[in-house]
């Protein structure tokens, strides 16, 4: 099959590019809202100030010529007619929220480089072969409500009633925030997308990880983002004086608790060379004094990966090194399982589509997996799915001192616009029947 799609980057041959200096003003703008410190965002999720970053966004996306609302769901969605408007859309996109005490490009930049991807297009008089939406999420962050990628749950009906009733700090609800911010809550059902009206999406993200710094590298391309198993661990042993006990006869479930965090590290990071990662994150110890032998401990496992088989293997054998431990030291220990969300793969079609345009763009992106989690993750219920990362200095997020570099970012941006087109092409079954040649 031959699609000709190369022509649609050119005008008059010459290679359409996207506007650097643009994207950065647009960073440049966009991070006063919600701005703490010299470099930090505070950017809630339903808040005014996010209502306001939407309004500026807006204007850019109808300057792209895209038509836009704010759905049900408090998704801001700008839409670009493309030739065959009947087709599935072309989904580009991240989330505009921030967290509490986050960075200026985690989210936004997905945005902004659709925002980019469209204007491009536009000034260049290229009218894509299906439509392209750019998208910011709802609540991606999770943080005040304490259930996140709301938006994103929400277009491909995977909402609960129960999201609508969870409160923030203030008591006030999402219904209620939703209702501020000029959504009708009883109407979501209004915003979920048809089965197969979403063709493809695409998300560009910053890394949040140290592997293309430490690589040298601009851009990378994601197969896959790692699917999080949470489990909750209650060691129990019995509480004594530590001064009259005897060693021999103790039962001191924090003894019990760090062997296993101990032992489930190493099972982990003993396997060289895969992508696997565990963290115990959260310790309780009761009743947490200096003289008082630890009767109970509670700890989090944060397991992910993104092939479930091996990570169905290490949950075995963490339970397996948190049963055998609490026998050895006279404890018991109950575990219960908080989450699980399974790995999501990157379509292949996708991602060779990717490939052979950083190539011509001589990138040489490495291929990767994403331990964070993302909107796409979501998305992949509805659709194909496609990430590129844009390499974060020493790979720190969720920050203030989170930093990407604008020619990184144009970089990202632009293979992004070209892979925009290639996917918009191939999401067209009239471009697909007109070029076929078998
Ligand atoms: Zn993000």
């Amino acid at each position: 099959m031959v699609l000709r799609t190369t022509c649609l980057v050119k005008k008059g041959g010459i290679k359409v590019k996207i506007n650097r200096t643009r994207l950065q003003e647009h960073f440049e703008i966009i991070s006063q809202y919600g701005k703490i410190g010299e470099t930090g965002l505070c950017r809630p999720t339903l808040s005014s100030i996010e209502k306001e970053t939407f309004s500026v966004v807006t204007k850019w996306m109808e300057e792209a010529g895209m038509s836009v609302r704010i759905d049900n769901f408090g998704n801001l969605i700008g839409r670009l007619e493309g030739k065959n408007s009947n087709a599935p859309v072309l989904m580009i996109g991240s989330h505009l929220d921030s967290q509490p005490y986050g960075g200026r490009f985690d989210g936004t930049s997905g945005v902004l480089a659709g925002v980019e991807v469209a204007m491009t297009l536009t000034e260049n008089g290229i009218i894509p072969e299906v439509p392209i939406e750019v998208i910011s999420f709802c609540d991606e962050e999770s943080w005040r409500f304490k259930k996140g990628v709301f938006g994103s749950r929400g277009i491909v009906g995977k909402h609960e009633p129960e999201d609508l009733e969870r409160t923030d700090k203030d008591g006030i609800t999402r219904r209620e925030a939703l209702i501020d911010f000029g959504c009708d809550p009883d109407k979501l059902d209004e915003s979920v997308y048809p089965a197969g009206a979403i063709g493809a999406f695409l998300e560009l993200h910053i890394e949040q990880g140290p592997i293309l710094d430490v690589q040298d590298k601009p851009v990378g391309i994601v197969t896959g983002i790692a699917g999080p198993l949470w489990l909750s661990v209650k060691i129990k042993g019995f509480a004594g004086h530590a001064g009259s006990v005897p060693m021999d006869l103790r039962k001191d479930a924090l003894v019990g608790a760090a062997r296993m965090i101990g032992e489930i590290n190493s099972v982990v990071k003993q396997k060289t060379g895969i992508p696997t990662v565990v963290t115990v994150g959260s310790l309780k110890v009761f009743p947490d004094s200096p003289n008082i032998i630890p009767e109970t401990v509670d700890f989090t496992i944060d397991l992910r990966d993104v092939d479930l088989s091996r990570r169905n293997q290490f949950e075995q054998q963490i339970r397996t090194i948190v049963r055998n431990i609490a026998t050895q030291h006279n404890l018991t220990a109950e575990i219960q399982e908080e989450m699980n969300l399974e790995p999501v793969d990157c379509a292949e079609w996708i991602q060779e589509l990717i490939l052979e345009e950083s190539e011509k763009m001589e990138l040489d992106c490495p291929k990767m997996v994403s331990g964070p989690f993302h909107d796409a993750v979501v998305m992949a219920d509805a659709c194909d799915i496609a990430m590129i990362f844009v390499r974060c200095k020493d790979g720190i997020s969720h920050n203030p001192a989170e930093f990407a570099s604008y020619d990184d970012l144009a970089k990202g941006t632009e293979l992004l616009f070209n892979t925009a087109l290639r996917v918009s092409s191939k999401l067209n079954p009239q471009v697909l029947s007109q070029y076929s040649t078998n």
